[in-house]
């Protein structure tokens, strides 16, 4: 087995077995490759080894390997998961399947306005900062909810769910804790009557926690394609 391949199947044991002690059905957590610093044909060794969604953080850097992948556009689904500037959304808007990281409507409504009309409607969540760290990218809690509202009214945006990056907790109870919060906002924006089904929460580190509190996508880089270089994102290697 490649490398990818042991790191795939670590990675799927994982998260199967976290759904199965929160009495969750296997499939109910999607797994989202997070391949940032990690080059194009890293991402095709790991399309090989079965993974089909890939995340990236900066934009340049992701719309390099969709480019240098363009032969397996179709069958990719690729997820802009990173803090996204006003003057990124176009190439944005134009190349990625899904944006995890709105926080703003006017970062929204670019989108929605500079979707092509020959796509489907860009998938998106909206960033709900749970721990009030007072530098962190996300909507308030209390925000949340008449951001979703006035999200889910653009015409070429299909909203999802929620993404959340929590700080690590102490242990694993606090860490779930955290995760419960955002949760709360899933529901709560659910029980306002938006469809969302998409909690995208949990990462290499803390994943266990994510699922034991109801995420549907978790976030996974340096357990499958290993560790990244400090600091730097590699740009545009593909
Ligand atoms: C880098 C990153 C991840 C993956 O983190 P790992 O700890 O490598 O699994 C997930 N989500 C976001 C937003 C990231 O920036």
């Amino acid at each position: 087995m490649t490398m990818i391949a042991e790191n795939l199947h670590q990675v799927r044991t994982r998260i199967a077995a976290a759904a199965r002690s929160a009495g969750r059905p296997e499939g109910a957590v999607r797994l989202l490759a997070v391949s940032k610093t990690f080059d194009a044909p890293a991402v095709r060794a790991a399309f090989e080894a079965g993974l089909t969604a890939f995340g990236e953080n900066y934009v340049q850097e992701g719309v390099a390997k969709i480019e240098a992948l363009a032969d397996l556009r179709d069958r990719l689904e690729w997820h802009c998961i990173g803090p996204l500037q006003s003057n990124k959304t176009r190439v944005v808007a134009e190349q990625f399947d899904w944006v995890h990281g709105i926080d703003r409507l006017k970062i929204a409504q670019r989108l929605s306005e500079q979707r092509p009309a020959g796509l489907p409607p860009l998938q998106v969540c909206l960033q709900v900062n749970v721990d009030g760290g007072a530098n962190k990218s996300g909507v308030g809690v209390d925000e949340a909810p008449d951001l979703a509202r006035a999200v889910a009214a653009l015409p070429r945006l299909a909203l999802r769910g929620i993404m959340a990056i929590p700080e690590p907790a102490s242990d694993f109870d606090a860490q779930r804790e955290l995760f419960l919060r955002a949760t709360a906002v899933f529901e709560r924006i659910r029980a306002d009557g938006i469809a969302l089904d998409t909690l995208s929460m949990g990462m290499s580190a803390d994943l266990e926690a994510a699922v034991a509190a109801g995420s549907t996508m978790v976030r996974v880089g340096t357990a499958l394609f290993g560790g990244r270089p400090p600091k730097e994102p590699v740009a545009a290697r593909a």
